[in-house]
């Protein structure tokens, strides 16, 4: 998106083959404890953001006094750890699942009896796709569940009655102006993200609500870029999942929905510049493409409504994201 805006963009990257690093510039190829190559890359920059929040401290301390981070430390903070994240959603005034920290399996054993089952433990930090998760369906559970966290500190969530899942892009300008798309309905697979349909099921009412928290949550964290706001949308009201600091894969529908796309939007962002407004054209199913499901792209592509979008990992596996496909399903009402 970078690109296409005209910016010369610099990677850096530590794994050395990032679709990013196919049209960028300049690319780092180094450690996240290369010293000397961090400065380099900070020095080549006027700006520099992220798309993976699990950046060590230290690397951000040495390209932070060079040149600024868009999100902030703050949001990165904040959203590193899962039980920080609940805290601070919770002194929002923001409805959360009931949780609990747990360090060991007495402190398992309190949380559920506190908190009771079905429950979900999930490790605190680098979780993704589902990955560092144990369902708890009653106290029969702890022992097993505790040994899948593998010794990781942990955070016992109670397990959520949604009607079904929904999700807030929103973004804030250098300036603090706001801007959200429309929010999308998601469904997931095996704690995968299967597809994001837009619109939602949700009244325009909770649109506007929803809306409303991933703007406070923005605001609160003096927030620049894009954010993704995952929600359960329960009898009682919104309650929220979890943050994103960064574009989201439940955001990648934007790509065939809106004339600036939630890539664009974060550029846009951490420029400075004007934010888009966010406003869908097209409604659109986006499915991802995961594993093996790459094998049905020439079919997928027989119809014409399919916006295809593969991102040149090189190996398929099972499990990886290879690529998402924007089915477009008519204009906006
Ligand atoms: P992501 O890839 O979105 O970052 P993740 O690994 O961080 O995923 P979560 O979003 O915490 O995982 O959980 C994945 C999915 O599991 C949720 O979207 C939801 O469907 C289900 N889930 C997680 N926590 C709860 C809960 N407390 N109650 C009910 N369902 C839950
Ligand atoms: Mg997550
Ligand atoms: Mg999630």
């Amino acid at each position: 998106a970078a690109s296409r805006l005209g910016f010369k963009t610099v990677i850096f990257e530590p794994g050395g083959d990032c679709p990013a690093s196919h049209v960028a510039n300049y690319h780092h190829k180094a450690d996240y404890d290369d010293e000397a190559a961090l400065k380099a890359f900070a020095q080549a920059a006027d700006v520099i953001t992220y798309e993976f929040e699990n950046i060590p401290t230290s690397a951000l301390d040495i390209v932070e006094a060079i040149t600024p981070v868009r999100p902030g430390r703050t949001a990165l903070r904040v959203s590193q750890d899962r039980l920080t994240e609940k805290a601070f959603l919770a002194d929002l005034g923001l409805a959360v699942a009931p949780y609990a920290a747990v360090d060991d399996e007495i402190d398992l054993t309190e949380a559920v009896a506190e908190i009771g089952t079905p429950a979900i433990l999930k490790t605190r930090r680098f979780g993704y796709d589902g990955k560092g998760q144990a369902r708890l369906k009653g106290p029969e559970d702890i022992a097993q569940a505790f040994a899948d966290m593998n010794g990781a500190p942990a955070i016992l969530e109670g397990f959520v009655k949604f009607d079904y899942e929904v999700s807030v892009i929103g973004a804030r300008g250098l300036n603090g102006d706001f801007a959200s798309f429309t929010p999308g309905e998601n469904v997931h697979k095996d704690g995968i993200l299967d597809t994001t349909t837009v619109p939602s099921r949700l009244s325009v009412q909770a649109m506007h609500e929803a809306q409303g928290m991933a703007a406070r949550i923005l605001e609160k964290l003096d927030y620049v870029g894009v954010m993704g706001v995952e929600l359960f949308v329960t009898k009682q009201g919104l309650v929220v999942n979890e943050i994103a600091p960064r574009v989201h894969n439940s955001g990648h529908w934007t790509q065939n929905g809106c004339a600036i796309d939630q890539f664009e939007q974060h550029i846009r962002a951490v420029a400075g510049w004007p934010l888009g407004d966010g406003t869908h054209h097209t409604n659109v199913v986006m499915t991802n493409l995961i594993g093996d499901d790459v094998s049905k792209v020439p079919d997928l592509a027989q119809d014409s409504a399919n916006a295809i979008h593969l991102y040149g990992k090189s190996e398929v596996k099972a499990g990886r994201k290879m690529g998402h496909v924007n089915r477009v399903t008519g204009p906006a009402g």
